[in-house]
């Protein structure tokens, strides 16, 4: 399998049975998904999409033909994707399972679900859209419509459902959003505290890859287990192969 990071919070995972695009806004600037959809194949491709904002979607996925969405419920209601286009449309708690895959869908603190897919061979993947302990500093506080303690509280509940299901996952795509300030690995930390994590990718980045790659460092000796993977374009490549 191969997991390749196309942009912000998009993930493209190739593998025997499919390929599966994690919240597709853009291509990367040279169009590597176009290029494995277009080298995939006779195999499914699917598009999950956690929620409806527009750093998640675009609504091109709507027109490629044969994909299969399976989008979040306000996606589906924001975004115009019916029930004759999705293959599923996912609340919180709710599964959708064909013979590629299985898609739990669990709660964000934010709108719309996360997604833990599970491949035949057992492989788990969560992506976790903008599943995050949103802890903005101060002066950006007008990003949340909660406290900081109510955030936080929200946030280990959605962590501690998900781990008491699934208390080791085999590869995380979660924020690492520098607008967080001094808190951008909060989430994660918390995460990684809860969930015991073989790969972990960062997301939801903005490009700010350098100061990404310190607090990459910073988590690295803190769990020495997980393999950190960092996509910063100056001194790495955007695929993983295992
Ligand atoms: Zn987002």
């Amino acid at each position: 399998m191969r997991v390749e990071f196309i942009s912000h919070s998009c993930f493209a995972v190739d593998y025997d049975n499919a390929l599966i695009v994690f919240d597709y806004s853009k291509d990367s600037d040279d169009n590597r998904l176009a290029r494995m959809i277009a080298a995939k194949g006779d195999k499914p491709l699917y598009f999950i999409v956690s929620h409806f904002h527009e750093d998640h979607f675009n609504p091109q996925i709507a027109e490629v033909p044969g994909a299969r969405l399976l989008v979040s419920y306000d996606t589906a209601k924001r975004r115009h994707i019916h029930r004759d286009i999705a293959t599923a449309i996912l609340h919180p708690g709710e599964d959708y399972q064909d013979d590629a895959l299985s898609l739990h869908a669990y709660r964000s603190t934010d709108v719309g679900i996360s997604s833990l897919v599970t491949l035949p061979d057992g492989t788990t993947i969560y992506h976790a859209g903008d599943n995050n302990n949103w802890y903005f500093p101060e002066d950006e506080q007008d990003h949340i419509h909660c406290s900081l303690s109510e955030m936080e509280g929200l946030f280990i509940s959605t962590v501690c459902e998900i781990s008491k299901e699934h208390p080791s996952i085999d590869h995380v795509m979660f924020p690492l959003d520098m607008r967080l300030g001094s808190q951008a690995a909060r989430g994660a930390f918390q995460w990684l505290r809860y969930v015991k994590t073989c790969h972990f990718y960062p997301m939801h980045c903005w490009e700010r890859w350098d100061e990404v790659s310190e607090l990459i460092e910073n988590l690295r000796p803190l769990f020495p287990e997980v393999d950190f993977i960092d996509f910063n374009p100056r001194f790495s490549t955007s695929q993983k192969s295992l």
